[in-house]
């Protein structure tokens, strides 16, 4: 397997995002909108949904799944299936939809700090923050690194806690054997364009729980049990036909995109392992890991470029890497006066924040490209290319 073949050259003018989308075919996409238009069905559980679920249930390897209109929504769905109350523990070093999400749902935001390697928030603080008005651990496997999901959910039982896992980053992500969705009450995806696998706009509930499963297909349905009977507060969740075609016509993609990533990530490992102050990613293995992201950590050491001076000497060549997660949600406007935003309280979530660096990782990557972003970060940081 090679990398794809380049274009002519990339030029240094041309943009390079962190993210670009996998495109199927016209033709794939439009087979799928053929049977649609035949149907005259363009959403409310049609053909296309069915199939995108059990292909999902299939791939991820999870008993249930419903598909929803994005993550955000798909951790609100979870939020209320779960009847969750009072206040969540969570993570500060996430995006920002996971604690909107719940705090939407009125529930309040507990912070605790990250593990300093995994960036997974840290079991070890959790039992400390628990109090009675505590209803639920949310986890988020950042970057595909997953949860110490063992510990969390021995404590979350000890507690008689609920757990969400926030699996945004973490498609097709398994431990074990088994799919990183096996563990907690329920997990969410987003199938946003953004990420690995997408359907545009979209998301998804996973649970080993056939009750849970039941209350979310209601919910995102109005809470509408049968014609006759309305028993929960729902809202409109559904996924259109239409972005069930698109999962669909994408999902075949994923193998060989990952397959892709992993070159690209082991390409940047070599490349930079050698330059000081800068730590690289550990690699996994295909079929165990997602290859959302490709996460560097800047830590200057002796006059060694800060990772906001490496950002903006990219940017300055037209690459532009991201900072996920900077800022903290604990250091944003609606968060910062609780009690647990203090930064005092989480030291390795403000290191975190202040050292990553994600940088372009996609399967339509082109070698020219490659070397633009390599070039540019190892002349940065003035090591010879
Ligand atoms: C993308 C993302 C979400 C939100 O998903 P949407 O589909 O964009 O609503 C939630 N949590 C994390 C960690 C994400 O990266």
């Amino acid at each position: 397997m090679t990398l794809p073949l380049d274009q002519g050259t990339a030029a240094a003018s041309e943009p390079i995002y962190v993210s670009s989308p996998m495109l199927p075919s016209m033709d794939e996409y439009r087979q799928h909108l053929r049977d649609i238009w035949a149907s005259k069905q363009l959403t409310n559980g049609g053909q296309k949904s069915l199939m995108l679920e059990d292909s999902l249930k299939s791939y991820l390897g999870v008993q249930n799944l419903a598909l929803l209109s994005n993550g955000t929504i798909a951790l609100m769905v979870a939020c209320r299936a779960l009847k969750l109350t009072g206040e969540f523990i969570t993570t500060p070093f996430t995006f920002i939809a996971t604690v909107h999400a719940l705090a939407w749902c009125g529930l309040k935001p507990v912070f605790v700090d990250i593990d300093p390697v995994t960036m997974t928030i840290d079991p070890k603080q959790i039992e400390a923050a628990v109090t009675p008005r505590t209803s639920a651990i949310v986890g988020v496997h950042v970057y595909g690194n997953r949860c110490d999901v063992d510990e969390i959910d021995a404590i979350a039982k000890r507690n008689n806690l609920k757990v969400i896992y926030d699996a945004a980053h973490a498609f097709g992500t398994r431990y074990r054997g088994r799919s990183i969705a096996d563990y907690g009450d329920m997990s969410t995806y987003s199938f946003h364009a953004t990420k690995l696998f997408h359907t545009s706009e979209g998301g998804a509930v996973a649970t080993r729980h056939n009750d849970l499963d039941a209350a979310a297909r209601s919910l995102r349905n109005f809470g509408i049990a049968s014609e006759e009977s309305i028993p929960g507060t729902g809202i409109n969740a559904k996924m259109s036909e239409l972005q069930c075609a698109m999962g669909l016509a994408v999902l075949p993609l994923v193998d060989e995109e990952q397959a892709q990533r992993l070159r690209i990530f082991q390409r940047y490992n070599e490349a930079f392992k050698d330059i000081p102050g800068i730590t690289t990613p550990p690699l996994g293995d295909l079929g165990e890991d997602s290859f959302q992201y490709y996460c560097l950590r800047v830590k200057p050491v002796a006059g060694t470029p800060s990772r906001d001076a490496l950002y903006h000497r990219l940017k300055a060549g037209n690459v532009f890497p991201r900072r996920y997660f900077w800022p903290l949600c604990s250091d944003t406007e609606q968060y910062k006066d609780l009690e647990s935003a203090e930064p005092a309280r989480l030291p390795n979530a403000h290191a975190a924040a202040r050292e990553v660096l994600c940088l372009p990782i996609y399967g339509t990557l082109t070698q020219a490209e490659l070397s633009r972003i390599i070039t540019g970060l190892r002349d940065a940081c003035g090591v010879a290319s």
